[in-house]
Formats: C-alpha cells, sequence, structure tokens
C-alpha cells in the first residue's frame, strides 16, 4: 500500500490513533480481520475526513476494486495511484453478501462523510440553467430540490425547486452571524437545518420540499481502472468487440467490453495510418488531459495491428449525425446553444492546457445520454497519415479539413487555439443548420479564396443574430480577435441570461 498523500492526511489526522506513523511517514494501517470491525469505536462520533460517503453507485470491474451504492460509506485508507483510492466499505449489506470489503474506488464518486458536498441535495457551482435543465428531467416530481452555489453573489447558495413543471429560485440569504435563512424570521446554523425544516413545512416557500433532484449525470472515471492509470497498453485479449458503431477514414469503432465488465469504445486503425511511436507520444499527453467534456482515452494496445484506442462510450455516437437525424423535431435552440456552451467548455480545458486539437467539428463531438456532449479526437489529426477524403484536401502534403481550417492554418499549415476557434465557429455553423455541409457546392479551393476576398459563411435562415455574431467574431481574419474558449464559454453559458429580468442577479422568487 502506498503513502497517503499530504492532502489526505490533513483528513486522516484527526483519526488518530486510527493510523500508526512508521518511518515519520503516514501510513495507513494494515486492515486485518482483527481489526476490520471498528478502528473508530462505533459510538464514538465519526471524526470527519476518513469517511466518505458515495455520491453514485459504481459496479467493480477488476477483482481488486470495490462495488458501492450511492449513499454508502466508505473508509478512505490510502490515496495512491492518483484518482482511484484504496477504501474499505463500512456498510453491513455488504459484509453480509459476501462482497469484498476493501478495494479500489474512483475518487470522484465519494465525499467526504458530512461534508456539504455529501448531500444528495448539495449540486456544488452549477448554473441556474443546468440547475432547470436536471431538475427537469423525467423521474423527479413536484417539491423536487437542490441547492447550488449562487453565480451572483461569491459564496452564496441558491434554493431550485420544481413546482407543477415549473423551476422557482430562492436566495438562500446569509446572516452576519453566518446564518442561513430566506427571511430573518426563521434562521439556521447550518444547510441541513435548513432543508430539514423545510421538508416538514413550505413555511413559505411555493411547496414544501420532497426529494432531492435525481443526479443523473454520473462521472465516468478517469481510468479503466487503477491499474490502467500507468499501465495503459493493455492486453488486446482483454478487450471484446462486440458491435460495430461506425467507421471513419482510419479505421473502425466498435463497442467493446473491457474485462468482461466495462462498456468501452475501441477505435481500431487501418495499419499504418499512423507511426506507432509519434501515436504512443500524443496518446500520453492525451491521456493526462481529464475534463468532463473530453473522451476520456482509457487505454491502447499497440503491440500489434491493428492499433486499438479505448475511450470512454457514448451512447449517441457523432454530433453530426445526431443532428442531422434529428433535423430540427427535437433540437431546439435552448439544447443547441447548450451543446456548443459544452463543447466551449471542453475546448477551455484544452485552451488551459496548451493543447490544440486541430480537428474540431461536429464528427468529432460525441453525444452521451442526458444531453451530454464531449470533443473527441483532439490531438490525432497530428498524427494520422491522411488518406483521401472528400473534406481533406492536399496542400504540400499536408491533408487538412479545408472548410474547418483558419485561412492562417491553411497557408502556413502551423496550428494554434486561435485556428481551433476558428473550426468552432464552423461547428456553430453545423449546429445551428442541423449538419449541414458548411460552404456547400464549393470546392475547398473556391472556399479558400473568397474567405481570402472577407467572405464568410452567411447567417443561416433559422440563426438568431445573437448566435450569428458568436461565429463571425470566432472567424476574425485576425487570430488574435478571435475570442478565447474561455469567453465563448462565458458567453454562451450564459446566452439567455443577458436579459437582466432572468439572471440569477435579478430573478429570485420573492
Ligand atoms: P471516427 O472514426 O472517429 O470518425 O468514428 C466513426 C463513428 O464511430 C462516429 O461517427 C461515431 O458514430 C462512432 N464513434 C466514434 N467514437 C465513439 C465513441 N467513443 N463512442 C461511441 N461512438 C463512437
Amino acid at each position: 500500500m502506498g503513502n497517503i498523500c499530504p492532502r489526505l492526511w490533513e483528513y486522516l489526522k484527526p483519526c488518530l490513533p486510527c493510523f500508526v506513523r512508521e518511518a515519520g511517514k503516514p501510513v495507513a494501517p494494515e486492515v486485518t480481520t482483527e481489526n476490520a470491525e471498528s478502528p473508530c469505536p462505533p459510538e464514538a462520533p465519526r471524526p470527519r475526513g476518513c469517511y466518505f460517503v458515495a455520491l453514485f453507485d459504481y459496479q467493480a470491474r477488476t477483482a481488486e476494486d470495490l462495488s458501492f451504492h450511492a449513499g454508502d460509506k466508505l473508509q478512505v485508507l490510502d490515496t495512491s495511484p492518483e484518482g482511484w483510492w484504496f477504501a474499505r466499505h463500512l456498510e453491513t449489506r455488504a459484509a453480509g453478501s459476501g462482497q469484498r470489503l476493501e478495494g479500489y474506488i474512483p475518487s470522484n464518486y465519494v465525499a467526504e462523510d458530512r461534508s456539504l458536498q455529501a448531500e444528495p441535495w448539495f449540486f456544488g457551482a452549477i448554473k441556474r440553467a443546468d440547475a432547470e435543465k436536471q431538475l427537469l428531467y423525467s423521474g423527479n416530481q413536484t417539491g423536487a430540490f437542490l441547492i447550488r452555489e449562487s453565480e451572483s453573489e461569491k459564496g452564496g447558495f441558491a434554493l431550485s425547486v420544481l413546482v407543477e413543471g415549473v423551476v422557482k429560485h430562492y436566495k438562500i440569504r446569509r446572516l452576519d452571524e453566518g446564518e442561513f435563512c430566506l427571511t430573518r424570521r426563521r434562521t439556521f446554523i447550518t444547510l441541513s437545518e435548513f432543508v430539514s425544516h423545510y421538508t416538514k413545512i413550505s413555511d413559505g416557500l411555493c411547496v414544501k420540499l420532497g426529494k432531492p433532484c435525481l443526479k443523473v449525470q454520473v462521472p465516468a472515471p478517469f481510468d479503466l481502472s487503477y491499474k490502467t492509470v500507468d499501465q495503459w497498453e493493455i492486453d488486446r485479449n482483454s478487450v471484446q468487440l462486440l458491435k460495430r458503431l461506425g467507421s471513419g477514414q482510419f479505421g473502425e469503432v466498435w463497442e467493446g467490453l473491457w474485462n468482461n465488465t466495462t462498456p468501452v469504445a475501441v477505435k481500431t486503425l487501418k495499419p499504418g495510418s499512423m507511426d506507432p511511436n509519434d501515436f504512443l507520444r500524443e496518446a500520453q499527453i492525451m491521456k493526462s488531459l481529464r475534463h468532463p467534456k473530453l473522451i476520456q482515452l482509457y487505454a491502447v494496445c499497440t503491440l500489434e495491428d491493428p492499433i486499438y484506442i479505448i475511450t470512454e462510450l457514448m451512447r449517441h455516437g457523432s454530433l453530426l449525425e445526431y443532428l442531422q437525424n434529428d433535423a430540427g423535431s427535437k433540437i431546439h435552440l435552448t439544447q443547441q446553444v447548450d451543446m456548443a456552451a459544452q463543447v466551449a467548455s471542453g475546448m477551455a480545458y484544452l485552451e488551459s492546457q496548451n493543447y490544440i486539437h486541430r480537428d474540431l467539428a461536429a464528427r468529432n463531438v460525441l453525444v452521451g445520454e442526458h444531453n451530454i456532449y464531449k470533443v473527441a479526437d483532439f490531438g490525432l489529426a497530428r498524427v494520422f497519415k491522411v488518406d483521401n477524403e472528400d473534406i481533406y484536401e492536399l496542400k504540400h502534403e499536408v491533408k487538412l479539413p479545408v472548410k474547418w481550417t483558419a485561412p492562417e492554418a491553411i497557408r502556413t499549415k502551423k496550428f494554434s487555439i486561435k485556428s481551433d476557434v476558428w473550426s468552432f465557429g464552423v461547428l456553430l455553423y453545423e449546429i445551428i443548420t442541423y449538419g449541414k455541409m458548411p460552404y456547400s457546392g464549393m470546392t475547398g479551393a473556391q472556399v479558400i479564396q473568397k474567405l481570402s476576398q472577407n467572405y464568410r459563411l452567411p447567417q443561416p435562415p433559422n440563426c438568431p443574430p445573437q448566435f450569428y455574431s458568436i461565429m463571425l467574431q470566432c472567424w476574425s481574419a485576425e487570430p488574435r480577435e478571435r475570442p478565447t474558449f474561455e469567453a465563448l464559454c462565458c458567453e454562451l453559458e450564459d446566452y439567455f441570461e443577458t436579459d437582466s429580468s432572468y439572471s440569477d442577479a435579478n430573478n429570485w422568487v420573492k
């Protein structure tokens, strides 16, 4: 068992003497059948820190990890390797079921016991619009609620409640003494007391609080298992290819099952489509990029052909097909803006990591359940030896998706995050036109020529001026004048809130 990271050690210190010190370094105790029962006396109040609560269900994927249900209590004993903690299950029902009691858990599935983050109704720093989206999912009934950090007031909180299909928002005031309240008439020391009170009576709220909003957006662990954090060249026999999902110019994509437990996507590459060494160099970086709006690279099989790239599986496939199949029947502006905002958020992370995508387009965005959109295939454009395909054109031996590529990147073959911003503008065009081919009827060469004469894609018929203005910003001839992804993300997230009567700052139920 490895050493405990300093941050966790700070949490664990109150648990002493549950832990022993060895050679001056903090180490977790070996858990044996003798001490497994109760490292801290059960009647004593549990110290905060060494105990965690599961936020979501997790099904063990290997013999070394631990299954648990949302709400289960876990004692964390070790935090190496990163992202996977070694924990002990404290639930008696697990003990009785013959299930493992110790093993690795994904650290993003748990929160410190008795912390605000562990409360089923606490949703952290989500936006007002996102709170509405989550509360309006089917499954939530009148009275469903969540508490979130206020967007408009640092350190403040907001209560969002579903009433007869409409979401109402209340500002939770913080008094000088630190108490929480809706009105001074009734104050509470903690948010739990606040919730407990309004669950019993409505006391001025539009409705008595019912069940916490369902947490349907379960995060994907960042690795297949704790072992593949470091050893992510895996045995190809551990992956079963179940169903072909599609084929691209570089090979096929399959739905697969890793270790007989875990659904994954497997990209099988045509032999010769890339140099394995170039790929491995790039994959090393791709593996380290972690963001909820980026497709997570889990593992690779590069020792034989075909190379396998194993990633997170997205149930609804590519955004391009998703848009084209819908063509406006169910997808409307709110969802289109949400898609754009989610992609911008993933790209803002790449921007913060100084990483360039090089092939941002609707075909390289994937759609998951519950309206989740993630950026895929970042970095791959650099290592592919591109074959002939309509959207790619030969230019000085480099083939580019011309209609998505910024003019200066076509000219100089130099890509930057600002050339990604240009491509993002074209992606916005695809989103708003339900996947129409940009510059339809024009060849790549014509596009290059027209762009140099300041021509830009015209405003599509159903595209609001506000949305088109974002596209035009992305297509500034001067790269420096294009917005950052961070700014784009803010602009898109606040798209419907520029009307001040809507924003968190002004629009509260009194
Ligand atoms: P590509 O070769 O990346 O263009 O992928 C071909 C097709 O496979 C895409 O259009 C998607 O429909 C599907 N696909 C690719 N990656 C995934 C994934 N991670 N999850 C689900 N489907 C995928």
